[in-house]
């Protein structure tokens, strides 16, 4: 870490930036007070360097990280259109250390970008740093590999995905592979069912700009949770380095596929209607500014997947996202099969042979379990245990950003695995296309449309 790492934000002027990735470099300067990086924003908006630097001190004041301004004191903004090749060498041109070019700008920016970089001499080992979507289907994101691979090796492309650096989903490797009490019955044998599931209670909030296009099934399952299954189902890696990790992760996407093939069964899609959530009152999404409705977006989006391999063939994984809906509830679900027997004379069978959950926001691991003493001596009743695993959503990105600057891509997403969650979806999304399988609706702030689980 003795090198300062240039950090060259495209797209500075944006959302992301100001709302997760300053904040996120203020956290991480203050826990790694080594770490020297050269920052610099650029974008098409007409900022001066000044009001860039006050973005810079607002972000990192709002996570309380006032103190490491002055570390990036000599931070500067230049405008510039980066599908241009002109204004992207004279970008490159400053790089001191390695280069980390962070596109925060919209995909297709991105897309057009990197393929203008082709004209533009990167210094040796610049780290490409991409968010989600990544492409828009299987065929563009394989597209936009190629245009990568010309640019620089796999391994100095880092697919963003901040569920990856997520406490809880770093606690399920520990979980897993570290405890005799549970990696042997990580299997079909053992686990009855998986569920991953991400219900916000948030709404649009001003973003149908992009949610208009991509909605929960784009936003959420095709990247995240199809993120969080790889973890969920590979088999043990021999390291956690980027190849070991990204292989088994792979591997693990490549034999999912949806329920039985069919979508129609096993997918299902709603939008919300008017409603309140707590003291908000919420118009229908149909009704949000920006909102097509000849879009048909879904807002709230659930699938379930098989994965053909000897560990998992016959256990469902059910992946379920959605907005506007009356609580947040963010959570893993693995449900163990009933034991095989029970001994007579313990009363109250239970449904399960127990259940670990993983909750994120606040980041928790619980471990339920039957149990039996209490009042009557036989009964069995649920108990739980349970423990706080660390931060939320910042401190993800924070750690992101971490492995980002270092140069290490084993937290982020892998080129084919990217293509292998657009494969997964495709064919519940042609379904939908077709109008197969109905768009249900439920009015925001509540659990969901009727007949879909209210509990996991
Ligand atoms: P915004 O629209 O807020 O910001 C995009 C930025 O890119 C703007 O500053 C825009 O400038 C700039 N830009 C657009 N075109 C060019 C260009 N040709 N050359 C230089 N700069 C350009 O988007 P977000 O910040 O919300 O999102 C950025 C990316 O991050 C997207 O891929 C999004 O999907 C992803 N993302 C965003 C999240 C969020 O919470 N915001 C969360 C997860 C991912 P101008 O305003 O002048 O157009």
């Amino acid at each position: 870490m003795s090198k300062p790492t240039t950090f060259l934000i495209l797209g500075a002027s944006g959302d992301l930036t100001s709302r997760l990735l300053l904040p996120s470099l203020g956290q991480l300067l203050q826990r790694e007070p080594e770490r020297e990086v050269v920052l610099h924003g650029a974008g098409s908006d007409a900022w001066t360097t000044r009001k860039w630097r006050d973005t810079v001190r607002e972000a990192f004041a709002s996570v309380g990280a006032d103190d490491q301004v002055e570390k990036v004191a000599g931070t500067t903004y230049t405008q510039a259109d980066i599908t241009k090749t002109a204004d992207l060498k004279t970008l490159v041109a400053d790089a001191q250390g390695r280069l980390v070019m962070y596109f925060a700008v919209p995909p297709a920016v991105a897309a057009t970008a990197c393929e203008v970089m082709q004209d533009v001499p990167l210094p040796e080992g610049t780290v490409l740093a991409l968010e989600k979507p990544f492409g828009s289907d299987e065929h563009s994101a394989r597209e936009l590999n190629r245009t990568l691979r010309m640019l620089v090796p796999e391994e100095q492309v880092f697919r963003v995905d901040h569920f990856l650096g997520r406490s809880t989903l770093l606690n399920v490797l520990g979980v897993r592979f570290a405890n005799r009490v549970v990696e042997p019955v990580w299997s079909a044998d053992h686990v009855e069912s998986v569920l991953i599931r991400y219900d916000e209670s948030l709404a649009l909030e001003g973003r149908a700009r992009y949610y208009d296009k991509a909605g929960a099934m784009v936003d959420m399952l095709q990247s995240h949770l199809l993120q969080v299954l790889a973890v969920l189902a590979m088999e043990a890696p021999a390291s956690l380095d980027e190849k070991d990790l990204r292989d088994a992760k792979s591997a693990a996407l490549r034999a999912t596929h949806i329920w039985d093939d069919n979508p129609v069964r096993f997918s299902r899609r709603a939008r919300y209607t008017a409603g309140r959530i707590g003291d908000r009152e919420l118009p229908s999404y149909v009704d949000e500014e920006g909102v097509d409705p000849e879009r048909e977006t879904e807002t709230l989006a659930e699938i379930v997947c098989e994965v053909r391999s000897s560990r998992w063939a016959g256990v469902p994984f059910t992946l379920r996202s959605g907005k506007a809906l009356g609580q947040k509830t963010a959570e893993i679900v693995v449900r163990f099969r009933p034991v095989r027997h029970m001994p007579v004379g313990l009363t109250g069978a239970p449904a399960d042979g127990g259940v670990l959950r993983f909750s994120l926001g606040p980041d928790q691991m619980s471990l339920e379990l039957n149990v039996n003493g209490g009042d009557d001596p036989f009964a069995l009743h649920r108990e739980y245990l349970t423990t706080d695993l660390g931060e939320g959503r910042l401190k993800a990105y924070t750690e992101v950003l971490s492995e980002l600057l270092d140069g290490d891509v084993a937290l982020s997403v892998r080129g084919d695995a990217a293509e292998e969650c657009w494969r997964i979806i495709q064919p519940v999304r042609d379904a939908w296309e077709r109008g197969d399988v109905p768009m249900e609706e439920y009015p925001a702030g509540s659990p969901g449309p009727k007949g879909w689980p209210t509990s996991s």
